[in-house]
């Protein structure tokens, strides 16, 4: 879609525990890529794509920011928060603490960011619990119960894996449908 221009241009953030698969969604997003063994000294700031919602006609400019190491402090800053019309708020379905700690993430955007913000529940490395993988691991968080909790606290959700590519564009489309709803009905 190089030449195309935009109807909106989103915010995005990226946020959950140090080593969930934040920068590989982020990669996987923008560059149709997995990289097994990222640095994570050297974490992606910041990716672009754009994206097309046919149903609505509109083409998207998704500005996507990632904490790029900096939650592993605590010290995410307001200005990560300020602006951001979408967030994905990620776990690792092999990881039952980095699910508990989603609740501490969520707390923090609802503090800093804008009450309006759509947040989508991602439950990221879903291929690790796939039969026969290489690198099987045991699934921690079952589905239902993410969904459960997802729909308690009013979030978008689903399952993902950055290392296969399933449902990540998804999961950014359906957030940014849900923005582009929330624009036409003024909210
Ligand atoms: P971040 O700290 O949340 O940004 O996490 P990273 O993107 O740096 O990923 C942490 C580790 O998990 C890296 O070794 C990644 O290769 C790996 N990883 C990330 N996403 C997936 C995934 O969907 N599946 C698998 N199997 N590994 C993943």
């Amino acid at each position: 879609m190089s030449g195309v221009t935009w109807h909106y241009v989103l915010k995005f953030i990226i946020t959950g525990d140090a080593a969930v698969g934040k920068s590989s969604l982020l990669v996987r997003l923008t560059d149709q890529r997995f990289l097994s063994n990222p640095d994570p000294t050297l974490g992606v700031e910041f990716g672009s794509k754009l994206i097309e919602i046919p149903e609505e006609g509109k083409i998207i400019k998704l500005q996507c920011w990632d904490t790029a190491g900096t939650e592993s402090f605590r010290s995410i800053t307001r200005s990560y928060y300020r602006g951001a019309a979408g967030c994905l708020l990620v776990y690792d379905v092999t990881n039952r603490a980095s699910f508990l700690d989603a609740r501490s993430w969520l707390a923090d955007v609802r503090a800093h960011a804008d009450p309006h913000l759509t947040c989508i529940l991602v439950g990221n490395k879903v291929d690790l619990c796939d039969e026969g993988a290489a690198n099987h691991k045991r699934r921690e968080v079952p589905t239902a119960e993410a969904e459960w909790w997802a729909k308690e606290e009013g979030l978008l959700f689903v399952e993902a894996s950055a290392k296969s590519g399933r449902n990540v564009d998804w999961a950014f489309e359906e957030a940014a449908r849900d923005i582009l709803d929330k624009i036409k009905r003024g909210v």
